[in-house]
């Protein structure tokens, strides 16, 4: 709350009266905070691919272009690092359609469990060899409306994250257990864990554990960020249960039951 307050005085000194105004200002002024944290974030987070490049340039324009042992490894680290901005361009442009008003998410009816299978299958052939994969699915056939192509996008952070996060030679188990009105999805991994002051900050925007891992792996700092909003928009609820130097695991669930739209 702030309160301002204004003063009724007489010409003689008196004071005849008081006005106390008090404005909820809590909600406004987070929203505008966060707003404010978001641009600082992007632009720094853009600025930084930006300057390495810069320099790697100006090193090829003095002369390092001439050097077939240095320019290649020059040319390729400004390669990654116009991959990193495009990620994070990408990345970015997803969160501000989620967070559009007149945003409609595109549901089908689809079989989620030979769904997952494919989305799964995908990443089979791209691990590495030493990781395994588990898939511990109920027998049934279970139909939910969903947006596949977004929940696609949620399956595809997570499991991606579950990569990067695993140890040489670890297990990654993909779970779904169907509850009463939704299913509950969720994929454990054996990697560093998160520690448990971070657990729930992770599907903040730009919120990594540790910064200079997350950007070595790749990583935007948004792909849990846009996890949630899918999740959300589907009636789900994501949430994250780890231990650290054990593992990881992210939950989300989907609701079964038809849920009914705003008209
Ligand atoms: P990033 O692009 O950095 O991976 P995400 O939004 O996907 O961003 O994840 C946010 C942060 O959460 C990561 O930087 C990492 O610190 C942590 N995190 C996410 N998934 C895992 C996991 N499976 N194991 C350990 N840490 C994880």
């Amino acid at each position: 709350l702030r309160a301002s307050l204004s003063v009724i005085q007489k010409e003689t000194g008196f004071v005849n009266g008081l006005i106390v105004v008090l404005h909820d200002i809590t909600e406004h002024e987070k929203i505008d905070r966060e707003r404010r944290e978001f641009v600082a974030n992007v632009s720094h987070e853009l600025r930084t691919p930006l300057t390495t490049m810069r320099s790697y340039l100006e090193a090829l324009a003095d002369g390092a272009w001439r050097d077939e042992e240095i320019a290649p490894r020059f040319i390729e680290v400004t390669q990654k690092e116009t991959e990193r901005m495009i990620r994070l361009v990408n990345d970015l442009l997803q969160l501000s359609k989620l967070d559009s008003k007149d945003y409609k998410l595109k549901k089908t009816p689809v079989n989620f469990i030979s769904y997952f299978h494919k989305v799964i299958d995908r990443f089979e052939l791209t691990k590495q060899e030493n990781v395994s994969f588990i898939r511990d699915f109920p027998d049934e056939k279970i139909v939910i409306e969903i947006d596949q192509d977004k929940i696609t996008q949620v399956l595809d952070n997570i499991i991606s994250n579950a990569l990067k996060y695993s140890p040489q030679g670890g297990k990654i188990t993909f779970r779904v257990r169907k509850k009463e009105d939704h299913i509950e999805v969720s994929v454990s991994d054996e990697g560093v864990g998160i520690p448990k002051s971070d657990l729930s900050k992770i599907f903040e925007r730009f919120y990594r554990v540790d910064k200079a891992r997350s950007r070595k792996l790749g990583g935007t700092g948004l792909g849990l960020a846009i996890a949630k909003e899918v999740v959300i928009a589907h009636g789900g609820r994501i949430w994250a249960e780890s231990q650290e130097r054990k593992g990881t695991t992210i939950y989300f669930t989907l609701p079964t039951e038809r849920v009914k739209e705003d008209e």
